[in-house]
């Protein structure tokens, strides 16, 4: 199965290490042109909106692998490994929410690198899920 490198981020335990997130534009556009659809045909046309969604929803992982310092993926949500074609465009953002377990991380990671309680987030804007390796 073909599975292109959608995007790269160099993860650190402690504080984040400054390196530079990587985000593909070919390999994203490429992924986009092979969706299916109800048609026949597997081959579409990418416009520059579904381009766009996609490319933010690759660095918005990217930039989570960071910012929770997880090297890591988790089953579901913004975190997992794989993302597919039709999901990259989809207008519905739920499937790129944190976990629950990821917000935790997250809130922990703020609380120690700032010193400061962080602003609580919405429960019901995660999802449940568990960490994959
Ligand atoms: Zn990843």
């Amino acid at each position: 199965m073909w599975k292109p490198v959608l995007g790269r981020a160099f993860v650190t335990l402690g504080e984040p290490s400054g390196r530079p997130i990587r985000v593909s534009f070919e390999a994203t556009e490429t992924l986009l042109a092979h969706r299916t659809s109800s048609a026949t045909s597997s081959v579409r046309i990418v416009h520059d909106r579904e381009l766009a969604r996609a490319l933010g929803r690759v660095l918005a992982h990217e930039i989570g692998h960071v910012l929770l310092g997880a090297p890591y993926h988790d089953e579901v949500g913004l975190m997992r490994p794989t993302f597919y074609p039709n999901e990259l465009v989809d207008p519905d953002r739920a499937r790129f929410r944190l976990t629950c377990f990821g917000i935790d991380r997250l809130t922990n990671r703020i609380r120690t690198m700032t010193g400061r309680e962080p602003e609580a987030f919405d429960e019901g804007t995660c999802v449940r899920g568990h960490i994959v390796r």
